[in-house]
């Protein structure tokens, strides 16, 4: 039986700016401030077209008008049940290659994750495997106390991705991203999938209802993932 601990971090994402000039508001100077980056200094909210973006500040423009709506809604990573994850992954996954997880957390972050400043996750590739905002979670946030790290963060614009996981290196510290926008209810079997990845390895398996099926559903929208684990799988966790 080989023992693994993971830890589970949820990113909520911090928005806080002020309106500082109520919507509609008419006859201000173009240098007005409209919405103010509040106390985390970042401005998250992103103007409207008729007002102007100047350091942290929105402005009124040359109209003259308070046209932008403050962003002060923090983007919240949903919440997770430590019990139905070690259900999951020690009863039903991982049980089947002897390895038992130890599950810490969930520790809750709000931060300003958001170096684009447009008030959520982008979610983009940027040609690294994780975004520059991703990254940033994943260096900030890492505490390599224990055998994992898994974040768990709101989908972004990219709705294709339910979690994301780099290569097990001795250069990068097993880590992962869960998106819980689009891994909802699976956001338990996405973890123990991303854990496969970046704890041992494993690679993509083309068998419907295996741990590590490519994507949560098929095209057609019947289940993908499952919570399968074969014999070669259970080999490789061991050889790791
Ligand atoms: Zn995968």
């Amino acid at each position: 039986m080989i023992t693994n601990s993971v830890l589970i971090a949820l990113i909520h994402e911090e928005n806080d700016d002020a309106q500082l000039q109520p919507v509609g508001t008419t006859n201000l100077p173009p240098d007005e401030n409209v919405v103010d980056p509040g106390v985390n200094q970042h401005l998250e909210t992103v103007a409207h077209p008729d007002d102007v973006t100047q350091g942290d500040y929105i402005k009124a423009g040359t109209n003259g008008v308070a046209d932008s709506s403050a962003n002060h809604t923090d983007i919240s990573a949903g919440t997770l049940n430590v019990y139905s994850l070690l259900e999951l992954l020690n009863e039903k996954v991982y049980n089947q290659a002897l390895v038992h997880w130890v599950v810490a957390g969930p520790t809750n972050y709000t931060v300003n994750y958001d170096s684009s400043e447009d008030g959520g996750n982008n979610g983009a590739m940027d040609g690294d495997f994780f975004d520059h905002e991703e990254q940033m979670v994943l260096t900030n946030y890492y505490d390599a106390v224990y055998g994992a790290n898994v974040f768990l963060i709101h989908m972004g614009s990219d709705t294709n991705r339910a979690g994301c996981a780099p290569k097990p290196d001795d250069q990068a510290p097993a880590r992962a991203l869960v998106f819980t926008g689009v891994a909802g209810g699976y956001k338990y079997k996405v973890i123990g999938h991303e854990l496969g990845h970046t704890c041992y390895g494993l690679s993509h398996s083309t068998e419907l209802g295996n741990l590590m099926y490519p994507s949560v559903k098929q095209k057609d929208g019947t289940l993908g993932i499952g919570h399968r684990l074969r014999k070669a799988q259970w080999f490789r966790i061991h050889s790791d």
